[in-house]
């Protein structure tokens, strides 16, 4: 039975039962893991709870993944800039098939360390689906387990447009096993998936088009930024098309899909691909039967300490649309059990969270974008931008450029946003976010010796 944990600021502890477990956690991804392993740690009599394979969507389908495929894609142009440094590559076929059977034994050792990780803190992984009975109790393949505290990390799931043959068409789910590379791939959405996944096919030889259904792509970031990738891409060779959105998709006998746009246009395609958000993971969950409140968007509403209207019941990750980042989610898990089970009640931070996008070329961001600073600040704000090619393409001649911006503040002079657009761009995004962390101001940079030659050098001399 468990050991009646309470968290002293929060006093309704319930001495009334014992409990199976004092924690419950729905859900073994990136933040529920953590949560779980960190209350195991703290002395927690603590199980998780998971229908798939474990570490989530990032393990197994997003950020890992994602990446590998990115790295693949990049050898492409690598092989094209080497001539200009003296080598004489020959390229062969790309064997699909091979990336993504490594992939797949490097995605089966990561689950083989997510279990040691659990089970080496003592947390029970029990295998099924979760069925929420009511505050206390959940019920999986039958039996039913009951808690004292539960954990709702259950993330999101891929949202697809109602549209006619919706059917027909993928998500980034199912990108990470196809059997074959399409030839040509169309890709709908304006958002991380749909930008990073756009980057990788064309960079693998496969023919992208990409829709978008506003003026301009990555709602939500610094505009210069959106406006730099976009014509990146484009001169990289997208066909990367704005105020479009599907309407409909066919599929011919022949396999091919045939997609109607709202222009009035045509495009075909071997694949379509929806990446057009994702929406916290509720199906069959039971959650009306806890009396947890949801939010507009069936988000789970929680507060600055994840917890719900419902006093034992706690959500972190995808499934609360706070931030539906995997570091995030590991945060909000961390605070959690380190609040309720080691005695030492803290919040996870939201603000100055650094973030990349895998384009190509990548994104790198924290902090404010510009039109967030004008507001907010009221034009009180000084830009400092740049743009230029890297010293490595002045021989290859290759037309990407690279692209960086920071937001100061007028009067307190601190650096509030930082903006990139460059190979590096993911990389140099964490440290700025630790100097936005501390404070750093715009004399500060301009104190900090150059690193030469280099492209970050250029934030320390932008004037
Ligand atoms: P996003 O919410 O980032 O983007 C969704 C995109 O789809 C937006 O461009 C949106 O347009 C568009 N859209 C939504 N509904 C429709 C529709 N009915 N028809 C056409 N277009 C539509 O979602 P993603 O799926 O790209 O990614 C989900 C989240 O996962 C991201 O927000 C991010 O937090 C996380 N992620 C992080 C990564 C990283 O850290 N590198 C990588 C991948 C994902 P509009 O702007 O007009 O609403």
């Amino acid at each position: 039975t468990s050991r009646g944990f309470s968290w002293r600021m929060n006093t309704q502890q319930d001495h009334s039962h014992s409990y199976d477990y004092d924690l419950i956690v729905v859900g073994a991804g990136s933040g529920g893991v953590r949560a779980a392993r960190i209350a195991g740690t703290h002395g927690a009599k603590v199980a998780v709870i998971e229908k798939a394979a474990l570490g989530g969507t990032c393990v197994n389908v997003g950020c890992i993944p994602k990446k590998l495929f990115v790295y693949s894609s990049h050898f492409s142009h690598d092989f094209e800039d080497s001539k200009a440094y003296g080598w004489d590559v020959e390229v062969k076929n790309f064997q699909w098939k091979r990336l993504v059977e490594n992939k797949d034994k490097e995605i089966h050792r990561l689950n083989g360390v997510y279990e040691k990780l659990l089970t080496n803190a003592g947390v029970n992984i029990i295998r099924g689906h979760a069925y929420l009975c009511d505050a206390h109790t959940v019920q999986v393949n039958e039996r039913r387990y009951t808690c004292q505290y539960l954990l709702i990390a259950a993330g999101s799931w891929p949202t697809i447009p109602d549209i006619p043959g919706k059917e027909h068409a993928i998500t980034s789910n199912e990108c990470f096993y196809l059997e074959k590379l399409p030839e040509k791939i169309i890709i709908v959405g304006g958002g991380y998936i749909a930008v990073e996944f756009a980057g990788i096919f064309h960079s693998l030889g496969v023919s992208v088009t990409q829709l978008y259904r506003g003026p301009l792509f990555l709602r939500g970031f610094d505009e210069d930024v959106r406006e730099f990738l976009a014509h990146q891409m484009k001169l990289d060779g997208i066909d990367l098309r704005f105020q479009v959105n599907i309407t409909r998709i066919d599929k011919q006998s022949d396999g091919t899909l045939v997609c109607t746009l709202t222009d009035g246009n045509v495009v075909r395609g071997d694949k379509v691909m929806f990446a057009t958000g994702r929406h916290p993971r509720l199906e069959d969950l039971g959650i009306e039967n806890t009396g947890v409140h949801l939010g507009n968007k069936n988000e789970i509403l929680v507060d600055e300490y994840s917890k719900t209207n419902i006093d034992n019941i706690y959500a972190i990750g995808d499934i609360t649309n706070r931030i539906q980042l995997t570091p995030v989610a590991i945060a909000e898990g961390h605070c959690f059990a380190d609040t309720i089970f080691g005695n030492n009640p803290r919040r996870p931070s939201h603000e100055n969270v650094p973030t990349a996008v895998f384009s190509n070329p990548c994104i790198g961001t924290v902090g404010l974008t510009e039109e967030e600073a004008r507001e907010k600040y009221d034009d009180l704000i000084d830009i400092y931008k740049t743009s230029f090619r890297p010293l490595k393409h002045t021989l290859t001649l290759r037309e990407e450029k690279t692209f960086y911006k920071l937001i100061v503040h007028r009067e307190t002079r601190k650096v509030i946003g930082a903006h990139l657009v460059s190979p590096e761009a993911a990389e140099l995004a964490q440290l700025l976010g630790v100097c936005m962390k501390a404070g750093a101001t715009k004399e500060h940079f301009d104190a900090t010796i150059g690193v030469h030659p280099t492209s970050a050098e250029e934030l320390v001399t932008m004037r």
